[in-house]
């Protein structure tokens, strides 16, 4: 019985470890051969199993390793239905899977990533060049605009503002020198954006826009060099302002079914008989659009009399069209929640548009798709992670400093264990999101186009944002809700929803992008077998799905090993504090690649309906990103130990969400019975990781409230002036004030405590304290300085009981107004 059961436990071991070790086929038959053989000499399983055992083994063997048996008996079987099951996609969904590249994104399909690999990736720098336009025209620019005045009195930039912009080169940072541009890295780009956001949105949206996906970047990559030799010195210099028209009231999300036609034709242009193309065309919500003089733009591509001698429907075609050319409408303008920048909508109906007006030329007519996605994959990274990761640096200064300034039953309400927990989400938030932006940026200067990394640092920073923008209203109380120039964070939380929607909506891009489309575009197997399919190549399909079998099979053994040790003894990079980071890392990589498989294989096709389950894999997929760049951005920067609370509480945030993740997609997979043991390979000890703790909470809450290095650094890169008469000058005067009398007011509630002073009233306690010599004249100078300061700071803006809106209400309403 000892013997059958220390056998049987043996056979387990091995199995396990060929599993664990992903070993080839003929490894597992010679293995299995072994064990059977001793078995059998050793004479302990009944003669009848021995002889059923011998026959599974030999059939498993021959199947395994003699491909021509392999190819009739189960992998053309298995092909003619997984080519049944694949679901079919369009051209345009093929394209959007197919653009940029896979990185790191890769390593973590794969259950394995290699960590000293991800850690020797090249830090992001700035040129000498870029910094000093960040120190230089950045800094001006920042201090020029005064975003109550943008976004309350003139809705727009003053002209002063918008000449700088153009005359400094902001709108062509990413023109190549050669065209007169500033020709930034993208990581430069990403600095100087999210300086400006720190300042004002409606300036960063206006700068943001031409540097991101629209004509400069097309015309970049896809310009005949007539177009480029034109346009980009004239885009570089603000003598041209682009937009780019994709959106249709009918086509959000969806743009790629968008109503918008051309229609290939010859007409007279210019007087001269043109090949050209009748566009028709209603785009809404077009970023800069009312003040545009080039407008790219987006349509359907129909060639009915086959003037082009090929197909009839060509696709998706990206045009540029000055915005005076006949028969285009710019129309008037949508009030973006308060935000000043220029957005509306443009139409028109049968405007002839010569052939050399689009992107590229005829040749690249119907490639508009694959071109926007292209594109879109690298700029995804930049804008609006870089403006999100500006609202963390505002909020982080700001609700810090407004914490330790304001106080309520006598004491500053960033002591209070309340105060700290928002306190703590918006310092470890911004932490995080600055690693991933910074790390993110990084790889496009590399040559990457991360398309699914770029969705994820997207979706997860614009959450963010949100999350410490709401976090700083809550600390702020009513500071926050009173409109005027002196709150610095009301018009921050009347845009958040705005950078949640653009550039894909963010409901759509953690229910279909993320996971969707890295199941398919990083996983080692899956695009391999779709492209053996669509070449109908058996050959290429036998060695896909069998790599793919026994990827999977290694990954549960893995999950369930590393499961039990929690990843203990895992190879990590050497740092003692982040060590079991790392392990824990490679172990939910592991635990997903299992999950993401499994569920591949058993709800096939039909997983992309099942949007809660896909949004579920992609969180765990984000928080594996985030996690890493975290570890990377903390090993970069020299391993600080003052900034260890700020990656503590990041991590255990990100471990404790994937558990949250992974556990939503077990408690909810369909199939019950495969829910059952994904379970138990995935969580053999239960749910045992926990969120970070009060202790960690406190120790970030620190950070914030206190100026320190690791606080610097938190915040580096936003507009920080010293002049205490701007907004922010004067918050950090009044915190550094306020920390300084600290000292001073303790003396005095000592001397108060000990009965030496009997004046009342704060004025007359601390004149009081002074001519009693518990503090100097200069003490008492400086505690009436941090006195006066804080006022200021916590004083909030009152107007007219009209708001003033005489100035803006049609005149009959005035006189009603009057009336009443
Ligand atoms: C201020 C602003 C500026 C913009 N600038 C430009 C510009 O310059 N150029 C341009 O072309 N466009 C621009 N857009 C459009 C923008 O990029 C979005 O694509 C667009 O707003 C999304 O379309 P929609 O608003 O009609 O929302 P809808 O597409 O109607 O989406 C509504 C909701 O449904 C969700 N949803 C949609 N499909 C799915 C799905 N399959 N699964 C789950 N959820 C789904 C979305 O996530 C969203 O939450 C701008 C939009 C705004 C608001």
């Amino acid at each position: 019985m000892l013997t059958t059961l220390l056998s049987l436990l043996l056979i387990f071991a091995l199995v396990w470890t060929l599993a664990y070790h992903a070993v080839s086929a003929l490894v597992w038959s010679l293995a299995i051969g072994t064990g059977l053989f001793a078995l059998t000499v050793a004479g302990v399983m009944p003669a009848a199993i021995t002889g059923l055992a011998w026959l599974a083994f030999i059939a498993f063997a021959t199947v395994a390793n003699v491909k021509a048996l392999r190819l009739s008996l189960l992998s053309v079987p298995i092909f003619r239905i997984y080519k049944k099951v694949l679901p079919q996609m369009s051209q345009t969904e093929q394209e959007a899977l197919e653009a940029g590249t896979v990185w790191w994104d890769g390593d973590l399909f794969s259950g394995k990533p290699d960590w000293n690999k991800w850690l020797s990736v090249p830090k992001a720098k700035l040129t000498a060049e870029e910094q000093a336009f960040i120190d230089g025209p950045a800094n001006e620019l920042c201090a020029m605009v005064d975003e109550w005045k943008t976004t309350h009195e003139l809705h727009d930039l003053e002209p002063r503002v918008w000449q700088f912009i153009k005359d400094k080169g902001f709108l062509g940072m990413i023109i190549p020198k050669e065209y007169g541009g500033l020709g930034f890295s993208a990581y430069g780009h990403s600095q100087v954006v999210m300086k400006i956001s720190t300042r004002s949105a409606t300036a960063a949206v206006s700068v943001m826009v031409p540097n991101s996906l629209g004509p400069g970047e097309l015309l970049m990559h896809y310009g005949t060099k007539a177009q480029k030799d034109y346009y980009l010195p004239r885009l570089a210099k603000g003598l041209e302002i682009p937009c780019f028209a994709l959106t249709a009231p009918e086509a959000g999300s969806d743009a790629a079914s968008m109503p918008d036609v051309g229609i290939v034709c010859r007409e007279m242009f210019e007087g001269k008989e043109t090949l050209g193309l009748r566009v028709t065309w209603e785009k809404r919500y077009i970023t800069l659009g009312p003040v545009a003089t080039i407008l790219g733009l987006a349509f359907k591509c129909f060639d009915p009399d086959k003037l082009l001698g090929g197909e009839t429907d060509l696709g998706i075609t990206c045009a540029l069209i000055p915005t005076s050319h006949k028969g285009v409408n710019i129309g008037r303008r949508h009030m973006t929640l308060n935000a000043a920048f220029m957005n509306g909508p443009n139409w028109g109906k049968d405007v002839f548009i010569p052939m050399d007006w689009v992107i590229g030329g005829q040749e690249m007519v119907g490639q508009g798709w694959r071109m926007l996605m292209e594109c879109l994959a690298a700029g995804r990274s930049i804008s609006l992670p870089a403006q999100s990761i500006a609202a963390g640096k505002v909020t982080s200064f700001a609700s810090g400093a407004y914490a330790r300034v304001r106080q309520q039953f006598k004491t500053q309400i960033g002591k209070f264990e309340g105060i700290e927990e928002p306190l703590a989400r918006i310092g470890a938030m911004t932490y995080l999101m600055d690693a991933t932006r910074t790390i993110t940026a990084g790889a496009l200067d590399l040559g990457e186009k991360p398309s699914v990394l770029s969705a994820i640092s997207k979706y997860h920073a614009t959450e963010r944002m949100r999350q410490v923008i709401n976090d700083a209203m809550d600390i702020h109380g009513g500071k926050g809700i009173c409109m005027g120039p002196n709150n610095y964070l009301g018009r921050a939380y009347q845009q958040i929803p705005i950078a949640i929607t653009v550039e894909g909506a963010n409901i759509l891009t953690r229910s279909l992008i993320i996971f969707g489309q890295g199941a398919i575009r990083c996983h080692p197997w899956v695009l391999k077998e779709m492209k053996a399919a669509r070449e109908d190549s058996i050959d290429k399909f036998d060695e896909a799905f069998w790599g793919h079998i026994k990827f999977t099979i290694s990954n549960a053994a893995r999950a369930l090993w590393m499961g039990l040790s929690g990843g203990a003894g895992l190879p990590a990079p050497a740092c003692t504090e982040t060590k079991r980071f790392y392990q824990q890392m490679t172990r939910f990589s592991s635990a997903f690649a299992l999950l993401a498989d499994t569920s591949m294989f058993v709800i096939g096709g039909s997983l992309k309906r099942k949007e809660k389950l896909s949004a579920r894999l992609g969180d765990v997929l984000s928080y594996l990103y985030l996690a890493s760049c975290a570890l990377k951005f903390y090993d970069e920067r020299g391993q600080q130990k003052d900034e260890l609370p700020l990656l503590q509480w990041s991590m255990y945030d990100c471990a404790f969400k994937i558990q949250v993740a992974m556990d939503g997609i077990i408690a909810n997979f369909p199939n019950r019975a495969v829910a059952w043991i994904l379970r138990r390979l995935v969580f053999p000890k239960g749910l045992t990781l926990i969120q970070p703790s009060d202790e960690m909470g406190h120790q970030v809450a620190k950070i914030l409230i206190t100026p320190s290095a690791a606080r610097d650094r938190l915040i580096a890169g936003m507009y920080l002036p010293n002049d205490e008469k701007d907004i922010f000058g004067h918050l950090n005067a009044a915190m550094n004030a306020v920390i300084a009398a600290e000292p001073i007011e303790a003396k005095v509630r000592s001397a108060q405590k000990a009965g030496r002073i009997s004046a009342r009233g704060q004025d007359a306690i601390f004149e009081q304290a002074m001519q009693l010599s518990v503090i100097t004249e200069t003490e008492l100078a400086q505690w009436k300085r941090a006195r006066i300061l804080t006022k200021d700071v916590v004083r909030v803006d009152d107007f007219n009981k009209n708001f003033g809106l005489a100035v803006v209400v049609p005149a009959s309403w005035q006189h009603t107004m009057a009336a009443e």
